[in-house]
C-alpha cells in the first residue's frame, strides 16, 4: 500500500474532550485521516496507572485501540513545579480533593507558601502525545513538549483553564490566563507537542 493510502484511516482519540478533537482533527484531517472520539465506541475509562505523562498517554492510546481495533491517539498533560519534585505532575487534574480548577489552584498556592521569591517557583506545563497503530504496537509514536514559567502568588486573568491564572509565562509579565487564545495556542506545551507530532506522523503512519 502506498503511504497515501496508509494515511486514509480512522483514528480514535482517547479523550472525551471536543476541544481537543477540533485541535487535533485540524492537523490530521488534511492528511486524509478521520478522527473520532472514543465515546462514540465505548464508555469505559483506561486505568491511568503510569507514573509519567508518556506512560499514561500510551496506556490510554492502547486501551482505545484495544476497544476499537483502530489506531488510536491520546494525550496527557499537567503542570510540574520544581520545588515540589514535579508535583502535581500527572495528578494535576485531581490535585485537590474536588479536582475543580479553583481548589487545585488554592492547593498549589498553599503548597508554595514557603517560597516567597518567584525565582523559586519555577514550573512547566508538559504535554505527551502517543499514537499506536494497534493495541500491542511495540513502537508507539510519542512526542513530548513543555512550556516554561513560574507559579505566581495569586490568580490573574480570566482566559484559559486549569492552572493558567497562576502560570506566569517565562519571558512575559503575564499569566497564561491573560494571553489571547491565539497566542496561547502558539506558545503552549500542547501546541508545541502537536506541531512535533504532525511532523513525525507524516513520516510514520
Ligand atoms: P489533560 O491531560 O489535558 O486532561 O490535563 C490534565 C490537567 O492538567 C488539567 O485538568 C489541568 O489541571 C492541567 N493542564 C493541562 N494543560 C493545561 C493548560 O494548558 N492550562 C492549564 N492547566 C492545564
Amino acid at each position: 500500500m502506498s503511504t497515501n493510502e496508509n494515511l486514509k484511516k480512522t483514528i480514535v482519540l482517547a479523550s472525551g474532550n471536543q476541544g481537543k478533537l477540533k485541535e487535533i482533527a485540524a492537523i490530521l484531517e488534511p492528511l486524509g485521516c478521520t478522527l473520532r472520539l472514543q465515546k462514540e465506541f465505548f464508555s469505559e475509562e483506561a486505568q491511568e496507572t503510569g507514573l509519567s505523562f508518556i506512560e499514561n498517554a500510551i496506556i490510554k492510546a492502547r486501551f482505545a485501540s484495544e476497544k476499537t481495533h483502530l489506531p488510536a491517539l491520546a494525550d496527557d498533560s499537567g503542570i510540574c513545579v520544581d520545588v515540589l519534585n514535579g508535583a502535581p505532575g500527572i495528578y494535576s487534574a485531581r490535585f485537590s480533593e474536588s479536582g475543580n480548577d479553583e481548589d487545585n489552584n488554592q492547593k498549589l498556592l498553599k503548597a508554595l507558601e514557603n517560597y516567597p521569591n518567584l525565582k523559586d517557583r519555577s514550573a512547566r506545563y508538559i504535554c505527551a502525545i502517543a499514537y499506536v497503530r494497534h493495541a500491542a504496537d511495540p513502537t508507539p509514536l510519542v512526542v513530548t513538549a513543555s512550556w516554561e514559567g513560574f507559579v505566581g502568588f495569586k490568580e490573574v486573568g480570566s482566559g484559559g483553564f486549569g492552572y493558567d491564572p497562576l502560570f506566569i509565562v517565562k519571558g512575559r509579565d503575564q499569566t497564561a490566563a491573560q494571553l489571547p487564545v491565539q497566542v496561547k495556542n502558539l506558545l503552549s506545551h500542547r501546541a508545541k507537542a502537536l506541531l512535533e507530532f504532525e511532523a513525525k506522523f507524516v513520516k510514520y503512519a
